[in-house]
């Protein structure tokens, strides 16, 4: 093998080499066109080479582009933060700048732990969440995901943070449907405080359209509003896990808002720096904010790169890109036509067994038998069979669902940038059954057009 860099997922397997990127595609060394329908990682979300944003970042490039955040503050850092609480719902108004979504949440797990400590109450320290869930790479981000594939080398370095179900429709645990169950899922988080104590426990934190554990599962109507009122109850911080779904990648900037409720901690990442730059934040609000502020007025956390005027300068560009173009206006508009594309699509192949989502987080689930949703064999690889072949046929695809261990089946998202055209969605949509007509020869399964 050659030598290489440790980038690579799959370190026998050779990639492309980028050669630019303009709007919704990428091109690679050898001239080849590649539709970025996933934004990377759910990440460019307005698309490669904006201008605007190339700009800005030149701009403050050419006056500083690294200060550390205890010998300065910075205007681009300063109108961000102040930005960003005007973008945010409720009393979200404190942002702490990281500079990746693992970083986030961590310093959301710090900081809920902190406001305890700060109030009194030293015997709240466990972060709740759920099965099918990924909050990042970190220790203390891994021990709060539920994917048994990405936890299983480092066990016994985790914290046994996950506890409840997630709620995966499509494989209801309960076999019931919305909103008839009751939302049984939400309510074993009151099973959980009860056995755990809420004495015991900070915070709750939640993907609200599970990502690339799931593959962009949205929960139904009412689930978060029983969630937040269980951790309401308890005296539990409610966590939301933005990092992909923040900066409006569902419609409204937070897509917690879908379902009006107001997390008390919020991490951002990903779209935030839209892959201009690194960053990410945790977005606090003012009630979480006030024992830190009239306690030790400093949160536990911090890196080196934190707030560095070249990143928030990236970031405030970004949004202010958002603002100026009203991106965030057509998404929903965008989400239905595509979702409709995709449905058709699903009719025409029968090993698609989902379609879900919100806005431009959608995903496709993959199953053996539709009727049974019986997953395909884990030899067969499939998600990365697709993802694979979509790569060869210039369609860029982000792989999701749990993998190794059962809890979640082959999952893709599909997730362009939010400045995605209705033309090239139809070009998206062409080469998705190109892709998918090739992986069925190579299943050897029978497909009649
Ligand atoms: N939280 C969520 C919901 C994510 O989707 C991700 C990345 N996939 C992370 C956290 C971790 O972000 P990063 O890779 O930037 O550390």
């Amino acid at each position: 093998m050659r030598p290489s860099y440790l980038i690579k997922p799959a370190l026998d397997e050779s990639y492309p080499e980028i050669d630019y990127g303009k709007g919704t595609y990428l091109f690679d060394k050898d001239g080849k066109k590649y539709l970025d329908a996933a934004s990377g990682a759910v990440t460019a979300n307005i698309g490669h080479g904006v201008p605007e944003i190339i700009l800005a970042m030149h701009e403050q490039s050419k006056r500083v582009s690294f200060v550390y955040r205890s010998q300065f503050t910075s205007e681009a850092a300063e109108k961000l933060a102040e930005k960003l609480s005007d973008s945010l719902p409720g009393d979200l108004n404190w942002s702490f700048f990281v500079n990746s979504g693992s970083e986030a949440t961590e310093t959301a797990l710090k900081i809920a732990i902190q406001y305890w400590q700060e109030k009194g109450v030293k015997s709240k320290t466990k972060i709740l969440s759920r099965w099918v869930s990924y909050h990042g790479i970190t220790l203390g981000a891994l021990s709060m995901s539920g994917h048994p594939g990405r936890r299983a080398r480092f066990v016994p370095l985790l914290e046994e943070f996950p506890t409840i179900s997630p709620p995966y429709c499509y494989r209801c645990p309960y076999q019931k449907s919305a909103p008839d169950c009751g939302y049984l899922c939400a309510k074993e988080l009151e099973g959980a405080i009860k056995r755990i104590g809420a004495d015991h426990i900070a915070a709750f934190i939640a993907e609200p359209v599970i990502g690339a554990a799931g593959g962009a599962i949205s929960p139904p109507e009412g689930y978060y509003e029983t969630i937040k009122k269980i951790c309401d109850d308890n005296n539990i911080l409610f966590i939301a896990d933005e990092v992909m779904t923040g900066f409006g990648r569902t419609g409204p900037m937070l897509a917690m808002e879908h379902w009006n409720v107001i997390p008390d901690i919020v991490a951002l990442g990903k779209g935030m720096g839209a892959g201009y730059a690194p960053i990410a934040a945790t977005v606090v609000s003012d009630h979480v904010m006030e024992p830190i502020l009239k306690g030790s007025k400093v949160i536990m956390s911090g890196h080196t790169l934190s707030a560095n005027p070249q990143s928030c300068a990236a970031a405030l560009a970004v949004l202010q890109y958002l603002e100026d173009n009203q991106i965030l206006n057509d998404v929903e508009s965008k989400s239905v036509y595509l979702k409709n594309r995709l449905d058709q699509v699903k009719n025409k192949f029968s090993f698609i067994g989902d379609v879900r989502g919100k806005g431009l987080l959608l995903g496709l689930e993959f199953v053996k038998l539709p009727a049974s949703k019986i997953p395909f064999d884990q030899s067969v690889k499939l998600t990365e069979l697709v993802v694979k072949t979509g790569r060869e046929h210039g369609i860029l695809l982000y792989p999701a669902g749990a993998g190794l261990d059962g809890l979640s089946g082959d999952a893709v998202i599909i997730a362009p940038p939010l400045t995605i055209t209705k033309r090239e969605i139809d070009e998206l949509i062409a080469l998705l059954k190109t892709t998918f007509i090739e992986v069925y020869k190579t299943l050897g399964l029978p497909f009649e057009n």
